[in-house]
């Protein structure tokens, strides 16, 4: 279905970003994948991904909180082509009360998880204005339509991304782009594994104890949402039966915000 496209999703080295671009790979997507971790294993991943679903894999390592780096980054994509898919998805979490939140976490938070996606979204644009076609997919969270304690900076840059989703699918509206956001409930990753563990912690109950309270809390369902499960959402926004899909902030969150 995607033969011939090429994506750049951010952040996928891991977790949800790494469902996604298995899930575009799957549709005969052509790939940018991008992300921090061990060069070995970056580079098996990007094999595997290259050999299992017989596309293009590139690796691009920039660092998503420097506008420079995006801007680098953002020029090489336009030199293999453009970005037809961007995937803005690299993100970060702190937790702590708002009169005591580190002033550089809440930069870096806002940073990767809001400023990044208005870069890589202005510089991306062009391109896919002169092709007039193109897909923006921004990796907000249930945090981008409700809020929990201690995540001041996370829910406000979640809140922001499904702001600048809206704004974008309205300057996109009369055009073969569009513009979403797709609003996860938990997922089982690195980023809420760290979470799990500090709750085990305080608590001094087991990991398992933890991931139950965890999901408990907030999702009726108590599961998690599989990044296989985002995958799926993904390349339906991406499909032209979502051509009339604008601009909306879609929820996978176990009936978390239908509370
Ligand atoms: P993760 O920690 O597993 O993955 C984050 C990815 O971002 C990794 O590839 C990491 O290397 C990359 N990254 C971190 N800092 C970067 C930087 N400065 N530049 C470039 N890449 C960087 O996290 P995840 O849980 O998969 O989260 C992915 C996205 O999904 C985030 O935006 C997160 O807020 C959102 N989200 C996660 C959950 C969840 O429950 N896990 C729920 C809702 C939304």
């Amino acid at each position: 279905m995607l033969k011939g496209k090429l994506a750049l999703v951010t952040g996928s080295t891991s977790g949800i970003g790494l469902g996604l671009a298995r899930a575009l790979a799957a549709q005969g997507c052509d790939l940018i994948i991008n992300g921090f971790g061990d060069a070995v294993q970056i580079e098996a991943l990007r094999a595997e991904l290259a050999q299992t679903h017989g596309v293009r894999v590139l690796f691009e390592g920039a660092d998503l909180s420097r506008v420079e780096d995006i801007e680098s980054l953002m020029a090489r994509c336009a030199a293999h082509g453009g970005v037809d898919i961007l995937v803005n998805n690299a993100g970060i979490q702190h937790v702590s009360p708002v009169e005591s939140f580190p002033v550089d976490r809440w930069n870096a938070v806002i940073a990767l998880n809001l400023t990044a996606a208005f870069h890589t979204t202005r510089l991306a644009l062009p391109g896919m204005k002169a092709r007039n076609w193109g897909r923006i997919l921004n990796i907000a969270s249930a945090h981008g339509l409700v809020a929990s304690v201690e995540k001041s900076a996370y829910v406000a840059a979640k809140h922001g991304i499904v702001g600048l989703t809206k704004v974008v699918a309205l300057e996109t509206a009369q055009t073969g782009i569009t513009c979403n956001a797709i609003c996860p409930g938990w997922v089982l990753t690195p980023l809420v594994q760290q979470q799990i563990n500090a709750r085990a912690a305080e608590h001094g109950i087991s990991e398992q104890q933890a991931k139950e309270m965890l999901v408990g809390e907030k999702q009726p369902s108590k599961e998690f949402v599989t990044p296989e499960q985002l995958g799926g959402l993904a390349t339906f926004l991406c499909s032209s039966h979502a051509d009339q899909v604008r601009g909306v902030a879609w929820a996978m969150d176990g009936g978390w915000t239908a509370q």
